[in-house]
């Protein structure tokens, strides 16, 4: 029974959920991590399958999340991932359940995942070329990216989408070929401007490739219309691609910031609520989980947690400062 709600004091309430199941990854995207990858969370911090599950109940059972997102660090890397999938959709009422992953080994485990009950798949990709993608990600694994998004189509997990960052000098010159590679084989492409999110800091806010600039360089060779259809809290700016039904989104976090309409909270893989992606503080759900807190009370703290949300995540503010957690540890 719903009992209460995941509102803040702007306005907003709370019912899409990313749920971080590991921080580690296989992949190192220069604008995420370093080469060397990072200190992962220590393994006793990490919830258990059971664990994570027992929050998504309290979440959708009690607290009204409607959409459970699970990513990561690499979310495939999660031996009990597909278990996980099926207990989320098992719930009651059944939210919408989506992943969010880099594609390696996604071609053998896509079938199992859509027989969970997975809903929707997003797969990241920047290029389609073997040398930028390996400059970028810093493993030659295109060939396997490729061979998942074919399997997650195949296996009904359609429409499937693509995640791309672009960077400056890197493949800020392939936006357009990455649209046509897309459009040519059915998958909905977003491009997501690069956050102040890496552990390295390497993020500047004059480098950035921004959504105007995205947008100047598809309309190059594609005619784009902003689609009719409402933003809501999406996150993408949805346009057609020559007259549609095809589209491209953009998501401008930076430069185009969708705060006001935010209906996201975040649980890490060691069980903190982040009630934004920028959030300096955290609220401890684990903690209260292992000395035995009771639903209602984990639903209690969970909504005081939402509280303090604040209005925008102030990356323009001068006072900004980038969150300690980087985002393969935050969950994306
Ligand atoms: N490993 C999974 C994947 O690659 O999709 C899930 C986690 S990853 C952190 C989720 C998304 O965040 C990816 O599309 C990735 O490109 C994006 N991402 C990572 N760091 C980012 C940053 N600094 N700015 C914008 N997007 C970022």
């Amino acid at each position: 029974m719903i009992t209460h709600a995941l509102a803040d004091t702007h306005g907003r309430v709370a019912t899409d959920l990313r749920v971080s199941l590991t921080d580690r990854c296989n992949l190192r995207c220069s604008y995420c991590m370093p080469a060397e990858g990072l200190d992962w969370l220590p393994d006793q911090t990490m919830l258990t399958d059971d664990e994570v599950v027992r929050l998504i109940h309290v979440a959708v059972e009690r607290l009204g999340v409607r959409e459970v997102r699970f990513t990561g660090g690499e979310p495939l890397v999660r031996r009990g991932l597909v278990e996980i999938v099926r207990r989320t959709k098992a719930l009651a009422p059944a939210p919408e359940v989506s992943l969010t992953t880099n594609g390696l080994g996604l071609e053998r485990v896509a079938p199992a995942l859509a027989d969970a009950g997975l809903d929707r798949i997003n797969v990241s990709l920047d290029s389609v070329r073997a040398e930028t993608f390996a400059t970028i990600t810093r493993r030659d694994r295109l060939a396997d990216v490729i061979a998942g998004l074919e399997s997650a189509q195949a296996a009904g997990l359609g429409p499937v989408k693509v995640n791309a960052v672009l960077l400056r000098g890197v493949n800020d010159d392939q936006a357009a070929e990455l649209l046509r590679w897309c459009l040519e084989r059915g998958y909905e492409l977003r491009f997501i401007e690069q956050m102040p999110l890496d552990a390295q800091h390497g993020w500047s806010r004059t480098e950035m490739v921004t959504a105007e600039e995205i947008l100047a360089a598809l309309t190059t060779q594609f005619r784009l219309r902003p689609a009719v259809q409402p933003r809501g809290s999406a996150p993408a700016e949805l346009f057609t691609v020559d007259g549609g039904p095809a589209t491209v989104g953009v998501i401008g976090s930076v430069t185009r910031p969708f705060c006001g309409d935010c209906d996201r909270v975040r649980v890490t893989a060691d069980g903190q609520v982040r009630n934004c992606l920028f959030a300096r503080e955290e609220s401890d759900l684990r903690s209260a989980l292992r000395a035995g807190a009771t639903d209602e009370e984990l639903a209690i703290r969970w909504v005081a947690a939402m509280r303090t949300k604040r209005a925008g995540h102030g990356i323009d503010d001068p006072s900004f400062l980038q969150p300690t957690r980087p985002m393969s540890a935050i969950g994306g």
